[in-house]
């Protein structure tokens, strides 16, 4: 009974608001205003599924509020029973109808399917595989991908069988030609065949790529790489942008290659001039196998590392100065020598003039003669005129008349003497043009500071292990007192001797300066490198320094570090010095390791 009562009730006010309203009573109107108001859901279709549409377009509106305003006018339309406005505001929601041409995914599998389907001449199953699995993993998140796929399924060729193309070679038609829109749906085809163009073209520009240009950037590692990428790039575009941007790529590598080019061509010149000085100045260098090693050392460097033009520049001028000196003071030097020998030949033959035959000073005078024109050595030549000054002073001739010839001689071997060294001198400061050391033909210092940065550069571009070690010979001074300067300077040499056989080759042995040398050794830790120069000091042990048939015992103390990461050999010297110091206070013929010394 209720239920009736309120039914009536429900129905009085669906007519009063059908009125007031001014929405027509039919039937549908009426049951549409009756459920409103007893708040149930219609059971209208047409109202029904407007209801779940409002519903749906609230909640998308939360995420676009274009989708509210359309709930709201949806509604209206739906209210107002305008179906016409309503289909207008429904199809305006749905997303615009795709272009013809564009490829859904349904499009390019069922052309992806087809394609892997047919066989096509020269693209192998494994390689259309290879080509599909590089577009998926590249362009993975790209909503481009369907479009991508369809264009390398259709770069494989227009599904031209083997027999097809076989058949065609049989009728004299080149392969290349034929069938060029084979028969079958004439759009398709036409698209696979310039596909199969543009896959013609892209196979060319790659090889020209690979072939001619990527060779030509060796010296040019940074534009190398970017050369191979853009090659992979080149292998994946199919999209018409993607092209366009590989064109400016390939256009700046060109550009740097055409730059580069002439740079390279004068840098080739720059070398054919230095490697012509070289040889130059090795034929005027033959006199001096050590003048020669400095020379060929400054070439060996430099083509070590990659060439530049200023470098080139550097090393030529130089060379130049070296060549220049060396040709200015060689001559100077053994014009001295000569002249120096002439004189004294000339007065012992003024001698044995003055000296009677019978006298039995005759002889010795001769051996004199003799010994004078066998002498390289201005000091080995003054000595023998001291000897010949004392014995005249005993021979019984016209005395007065040999010692004034004596003194004038001797005078004048002084001078030589004097010019000799003054040259030497000279010649030691052109050395230091170069990279030895004029006494021990160790590296100078000049040329260990190279040595350096070469092998500290090495180490950290390869990540390799570097050891250096400072030694220092042991009461040295004492030597020289003992034995004299010369003697000393002769110890030297033969240490720098005994060193060099000892240490490997790719050791730099330098002398660090008076009897100091540094020792750098590449690729070598610190436990090691402490060994190597322990073997050192036993080889310097067994091999001694003979000084007038006198054995004399020579020994260095040695500190050494390897190098730590990123250290420059600015810190590294210091930190094997400091070890050295170590090893001398330890007792001297020692070899301490920084490691090993707390600091
Ligand atoms: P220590 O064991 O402490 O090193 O004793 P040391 O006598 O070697 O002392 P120090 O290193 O101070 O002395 C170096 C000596 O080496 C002094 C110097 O006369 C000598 N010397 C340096 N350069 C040369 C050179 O080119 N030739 C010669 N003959 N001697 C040199
Ligand atoms: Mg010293
Ligand atoms: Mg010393």
């Amino acid at each position: 009974m209720q239920e009736s009562a309120s039914a009536i009730e429900i129905a009085r006010k669906t007519l009063i608001q059908l009125s007031s309203r001014k929405i027509p009573p039919t039937p549908d109107n009426f049951r549409i205003v009756y459920d409103e108001i007893a708040g149930v859901k219609s059971m209208d279709s047409a109202s029904g599924l407007a209801d779940s549409l409002h519903e749906v377009l609230l909640a998308a509106g939360v995420q676009n509020p274009k989708y509210l305003v359309a709930a709201q006018a949806i509604k209206q339309s739906v209210d107002a029973g305008n179906w016409t406005r309503f289909k207008e505001q429904l199809s305006n929601l749905l997303p615009q109808a795709a272009p013809e041409d564009e490829v859904t995914w349904p499009v390019a599998l069922r052309h992806l399917l087809k394609q892997l389907e047919v066989s096509h001449k020269g693209i192998t199953l494994s390689r259309k595989r290879e080509g599909l699995q590089r577009l998926l993993s590249n362009f993975e998140q790209d909503p481009g991908l369907p479009q991508k796929i369809h264009a390398l399924a259709s770069s494989w060729g227009s599904g031209i069988s083997e027999n097809l193309v076989n058949d065609a070679q049989q009728e004299g038609v080149p392969a290349q030609d034929a069938a060029p829109v084979p028969a079958g749906d004439g759009q398709e085809s036409a698209r696979a065949y310039y596909a199969r163009i543009a896959d013609h073209w892209r196979n060319m520009l790659m090889r020209t790529i690979k072939l001619i240009v990527i060779p030509q950037l060796a010296a040019w590692p940074e534009m190398a790489k970017k050369a191979e990428a853009l090659l992979e790039d080149i292998r994946l575009a199919y999209a018409e942008h993607d092209v366009l941007k590989q064109g400016e790529a390939l256009k700046s590598i060109l550009f740097t290659l055409e730059m580069h080019g002439d740079t390279q061509q004068r840098t080739h010149e720059g070398l054919l001039q230095l490697l012509r000085l070289v040889v130059t100045s090795m034929n005027e260098l033959v006199m001096e196998d050590k003048w020669l090693h400095g020379q060929t050392m400054i070439v060996q460097e430099l083509l070590q590392k990659p060439l530049s033009l200023d470098m080139l520049y550097d090393a030529e001028s130089s060379l130049k100065e070296l060549i220049f000196k060396q040709g200015q003071l060689k001559p100077r030097l053994l014009d001295a020598r000569d002249s120096m020998k002439k004189m004294a030949e000339v007065f012992v033959g003024r001698l044995a003039d003055l000296v009677d035959s019978t006298n039995e000073y005759q002889e010795k005078i001769d051996g004199y003669r003799q010994k004078i024109t066998e002498s390289e050595d201005i000091v080995e030549l003054n000595a023998l005129i001291d000897h010949m000054l004392e014995d005249t002073r005993s021979i019984s001739f016209n005395i007065r008349q040999s010692r004034e010839i004596l003194a004038e001689t001797q005078q004048r071997v002084a001078e030589s003497e004097r010019l000799v060294q003054e040259l030497t001198a000279k010649l030691e400061h052109v050395n230091e043009v170069a990279h030895e050391d004029f006494l021990t033909g160790t590296l100078n210092r000049r040329g260990m500071e190279q040595a350096l940065e070469r092998e500290f550069d090495r180490a950290r571009r390869h990540a390799t292990r570097l050891s250096l070690a400072m030694m220092d010979i042991d009461h040295f001074k004492r030597l020289n007192d003992r034995l004299g300067h010369a003697t000393g300077d002769k110890a030297l040499v033969h240490l720098s001797k005994v060193l060099k056989a000892s240490l490997r080759s790719t050791d730099v042995l330098a002398r660090y300066g008076g009897e100091e040398f540094i020792i750098i050794l590449p690729d070598t830790g610190e436990a090691e490198a402490v060994e190597i120069m322990k073997r050192a000091q036993r080889d310097l042990t067994r091999n001694f320094f003979m000084h007038n048939n006198e054995r004399v015992l020579i020994t260095f103390s040695a500190g050494v570090a390897e190098r730590e990461q990123d250290e420059p050999p600015e810190s590294l010297v210091p930190r094997a010095d400091r070890a050295l110091y170590h090893a001398k206070q330890a007792g001297r013929n020692m070899v301490a390791g920084a490691a090993d010394i707390a600091d």
